[in-house]
């Protein structure tokens, strides 16, 4: 049998859990944010499968927002972080996207272009990474609106803590958007955190991003206390399984010592993979349905379980992530986001796709 690491990505979830952010914001619009080929999912299959009930898409730059017109993706895409170079702007207005304008160079670059073409100015509420601040923001409108080119001007902005909605400083970034009422312009300002926890954030145009992938994205918070559903899980098989006595190692730098006479099963999935390298010992891996926790060193090809505590034989499936083991769990395990883990499986984990 061929090496069984593989991520095994749920449509039907997926579509579950639009509904869910679409539920949630049910007098806004929702564009779904499927930038780093959909958290690491497989762009066109995902846009796919939600593109019957999607209002649009948002991906992070003109490359990403091509290739889903080469799919064959119809509907709106935003380009969060706009255009890169002038020709960008061309081919925006080429494939009808809507681009963010955060600059002005930007704005330079379309000055004599013609055609229809919808923008979203950036403003910045707070974050301080990309945006014009409130001040600038009425003058980047009617330049824009002189434009030739310009069919539509919106307002986004993007929260910097919106997955602790009690941290003021969400409340601080509102009251700066606010302050641009009386230029009566649509507005979006929502990724999934705000989606969840702050309605009065909601606007006209929703940006969820996160939770279509089934994690959550409000700390302290799982993902299955917020009805979402896992959408990919990663999975491998036992290649090996062996007993190590009190005292032995197991895997680079000796890392683990057997307090105990220990039984050990080698699962094949490591960094090469994008397994983290940085998950330590004691992280879980489902094994046969049974939690086991990882030892050693994580290589690039295999990792290393300790099962002495449970029923396990060769060519047992292992669950890394997804059914019956959160990403969030693991990702907590390894110091980092959901977002990362899922992000980062390479090219030689295959993708299966159910419910396409
Ligand atoms: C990535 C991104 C989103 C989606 O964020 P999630 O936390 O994944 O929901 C929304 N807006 C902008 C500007 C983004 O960059």
């Amino acid at each position: 049998m061929a090496r069984a690491t593989q991520a095994i990505i749920n449509l039907h979830a997926l579509r579950e859990n639009y509904q869910l952010a679409q539920n949630s914001a049910a007098n806004s619009r929702a564009y779904a944010v499927v930038k780093a080929n959909a958290y690491g999912h497989g762009v066109l299959t995902v846009a796919n499968a939600l593109s019957a009930m999607a209002d649009g898409f948002a991906v992070a730059c003109v490359e990403e927002a091509v290739a889903l017109r080469q799919g064959g993706i119809l509907l709106p895409i935003m380009v969060l972080e706009g255009a890169m170079d002038e020709q960008e702007c061309q081919i925006a207005l080429d494939l009808d996207l809507e681009l963010v304008v955060h600059q002005q160079q930007q704005m330079q670059w379309l000055k004599d272009k013609t055609g229809t073409l919808k923008v979203w100015i950036k403003v910045d509420s707070g974050m301080h990474r990309l945006g014009f601040s409130g001040q600038q923001v009425p003058a980047v409108a009617s330049d824009l609106r002189a434009m030739e080119c310009v069919s539509q001007v919106q307002l986004m902005s993007h929260f910097a803590c919106a997955d602790e909605p009690d941290n003021d400083f969400n409340d601080y970034q509102m009251q700066q958007m606010h302050i641009l009422s009386p230029m009566n312009l649509p507005w979006s300002m929502s990724n999934s955190a705000a989606i969840l926890s702050r309605p009065d954030a909601h606007r006209d145009l929703v940006r969820p991003g996160i939770m279509l992938f089934g994690a959550s994205p409000l700390k302290g918070h799982d993902a299955t206390d917020l009805q979402l559903s896992h959408v990919m899980t990663l999975q491998s098989n036992v290649i090996a399984l062996h007993r190590v006595m009190t005292g032995e190692s197991v895997g680079y730098g000796q890392a683990f010592v057997a307090k105990q006479d220990s039984i050990i099963a080698v699962v094949a999935i490591g960094y090469g993979d994008g397994y983290p390298r940085g998950a330590v010992p004691g992280t879980p891996v489902v094994i046969a349905g049974q939690r086991c926790p990882l030892v050693g060193r994580v290589s690039m090809d295999m990792i290393t379980v300790d099962v002495t505590h449970a029923q396990v034989k060769l060519g047992d499936a292992a669950t890394l992530w997804g059914m019956g083991l959160s990403v969030d769990e693991v990702a907590k395990s390894c110091s980092t986001l959901s977002y990362e883990l899922l992000c980062q499986l390479t090219q030689r984990v295959k993708f299966q796709y159910l419910g396409r």
